[in-house]
């Protein structure tokens, strides 16, 4: 480059490093937010949709409102952001997807959270679930087995301040004993049978949503209630496809 070259760039950066906040930052925020807000009402319709499978026509106001303030924008890859809150899956690399927002919202209100609650959280993928989960005030602990996805959801979740919500790069099959048991525990990654060891890691009294079925085919949300006998009773929610829930090595 150019020495005069060069001081004109450095002149216009320097320039450009001195404006004010970018109107045009603002204005994409607020378009952001509209986006979000037009997702929550769709995700209220789908509720209302699926009522007759699901027994829940209407979230928790508290889960809604959850929604309505998790950036999902935050744990989409950049090309992605445009479409962050369309109420789809999205792809985040490594062959996996951030839930649709609805299956989402559906599963945290059939957890029944209460802050302080217990949760494990199997497939943190892009760490979208498990800040729905910290932003409701549960003490979060989530299972990824790909390193990569691990790292990247914990970045993201500690840079927008979610500090009750912990990620371990781990095989989820195997739940995380040390903190165990959990009140709730939400996988979001479909096995063909219930891991033993989740349900081990279940407490009395709490409960599991889990999709299970056949690899890359329908599978059945199911919601697994612990009695304070132990004993469990199983019921089947909405069909849903998950991406496999893959045993480790
Ligand atoms: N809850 C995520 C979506 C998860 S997609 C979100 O909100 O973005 C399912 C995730 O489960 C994938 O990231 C996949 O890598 C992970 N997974 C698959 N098998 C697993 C296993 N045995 N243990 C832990 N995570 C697993």
């Amino acid at each position: 480059m150019l020495p005069s070259r060069l001081k004109r760039f450095l002149a216009s950066a320097l320039f450009l490093a001195a404006l004010p906040p970018e109107p045009a930052d603002a204005q994409a925020e607020d378009r952001l937010a509209r986006a979000r807000a037009a997702m929550v009402e769709e995700v209220r319709d789908d509720a209302r949709e699926t009522g007759y499978a699901t027994g829940r026509p209407v979230l928790d106001e508290a889960v809604m409102s959850a929604m309505a303030r998790v950036p999902r924008h935050e744990f989409v890859p950049p090309e992605a952001v445009a479409s962050a809150y369309l109420n789809r899956p999205l792809p985040i690399g490594h062959g996996q997807t951030i839930s649709q927002p609805f299956i989402v919202a559906l599963m945290t209100d059939l957890l029944r959270i209460t802050p302080g609650r217990k949760v494990l959280e199997v497939g943190t993928g892009s760490g979208y679930q498990a800040a729905v989960l910290a932003e409701m005030k549960a003490e979060v602990y989530s299972m990824e087995l790909i390193p990569e996805l691990a790292q990247s959801a914990a970045r993201t979740l500690a840079r927008l301040g979610y500090t009750n919500a912990r990620v371990k790069a781990g095989d989820g099959y195997a739940g995380w004993p040390e903190h165990a048991p959990f009140e709730a525990i939400v996988v979001t990654a479909a096995p063909e049978e219930v891991p033993p060891a989740l349900l081990e890691q279940l407490a009395p009294g709490g409960r599991m949503v889990i999709p299970v079925g056949p690899r890359h085919d329908v599978q059945h949300l199911l919601v697994i209630d612990k009695q304070a006998d132990g004993r469990t009773v199983t019921r089947k929610s909405l069909p849903v496809r998950f991406v496999p829930l893959v045993p480790g090595k």
